[in-house]
């Protein structure tokens, strides 16, 4: 896969420009002041939904929905899904609908100071991966430890701590073909784990094709001082986004002024190739708020 510094090497290059993003192929003749703005990379954005945001009775209501609404991703709970998958599997069949992502679902926290609250996670989650790779999920969304989660070790030995069993946990996720998605959230809900560039600290230190991270638009609201800055932080080990309104967390577009431009940009120079997934309250009826929102973000991904 190509990352963005490939790409500013290959247009360095000058002459012939040949880029290669995602599974397009762009060639032209330029000159070597081509700037990477002017390029259409055919970089598609690619929206997933999860199970509770999608409106419908039945899972096969709500992937209808999704499928005729040109979403392609779907992102379903944790909690239970090892008894879900043959019901998930037979849902999928046939449709071009993938899971972008298992949300938590676990038990326990990796930061416990208490080694039973710590194996609860390790076990809980271990439980959810299998699952996960046995759906094709990209990965499962993690966080190491909510503010309420107590007694937690404090910073220095929280992050050693955690470090050693993500590369377990990473392991376990590559037997599985799934990965452990690390999510910073807020400090409203979790002081230790805030911004995308400490999230992919740790996934460089956790050293495993096992281990990434995401970012959330409505905690990067909070937390971050730039989208862009902070996709670009989390580089390579960034492989999914959530997103919301900006100041309800509600559907994107429904607070005025909902703009992820920026962010888009920041994802596009990353080259990335994974879901942006709908976490979010609605504050209207699904059936129009979602299609406008989907409306809004593939504007908004075009400008960017
Ligand atoms: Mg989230």
């Amino acid at each position: 896969m190509n990352n963005r510094r490939d790409f500013i090497k290959t247009i360095s290059i000058g002459g012939a420009l040949t880029a290669i993003a995602g599974t397009s192929v762009i060639a032209s003749e330029t000159n070597s002041k081509v700037s990477i703005k002017d390029l259409d990379t055919g970089l598609q954005l690619k929206i997933c939904l999860q199970e509770g945001v999608a409106p419908g009775a039945t899972l096969t209501e709500k992937l209808d929905f999704i499928e005729a609404n040109g979403v392609v991703g779907f992102e379903v709970w944790g909690g239970g899904l090892s008894e879900r998958v043959t019901e998930i599997q037979k849902a999928l069949q046939n449709r071009k609908i993938t899971l972008g992502a298992i949300c938590a679902g676990f038990k326990g926290w990796l930061i416990a100071q208490d080694e039973k609250n710590r194996k609860e996670c390790m076990d809980t989650s271990k439980e959810i991966l299998a699952a996960a790779g046995a759906l094709g999920s990209y990965g499962m969304i993690l966080v190491p430890g909510f503010n309420g989660q107590q007694p937690s070790f404090a910073t220095v030995e929280a992050r050693a701590m955690l470090i050693d069993q993500l590369k377990e946990l990473g392991e376990y996720a590559l037997q599985h073909k799934t990965t452990v998605i690390l999510e910073p959230l807020n400090r409203e809900e979790a002081w230790f784990l805030r911004q995308v560039s400490d999230a992919a600290s740790i996934c460089r230190d956790v050293n495993s094709a096992g281990v990434t991270c995401m970012g959330d638009f409505w905690h990067m609201t909070r937390e971050e001082t730039s989208d862009m800055g902070a996709f670009i932080s989390g580089g390579k080990y960034l492989n999914h986004v959530h997103i919301a309104s900006r100041k309800t967390r509600n559907t994107p577009g429904e607070d005025e002024g909902d703009n992820y431009v920026e962010g888009f940009k920041g994802l596009k120079m990353l080259n990335y190739q994974h879901h942006v997934s709908f976490e979010c309250g609605s504050k209207g009826d699904k059936k129009v708020v979602i299609p406008a929102a989907l409306k809004l973000l593939r504007e908004q991904w075009k400008m960017a």
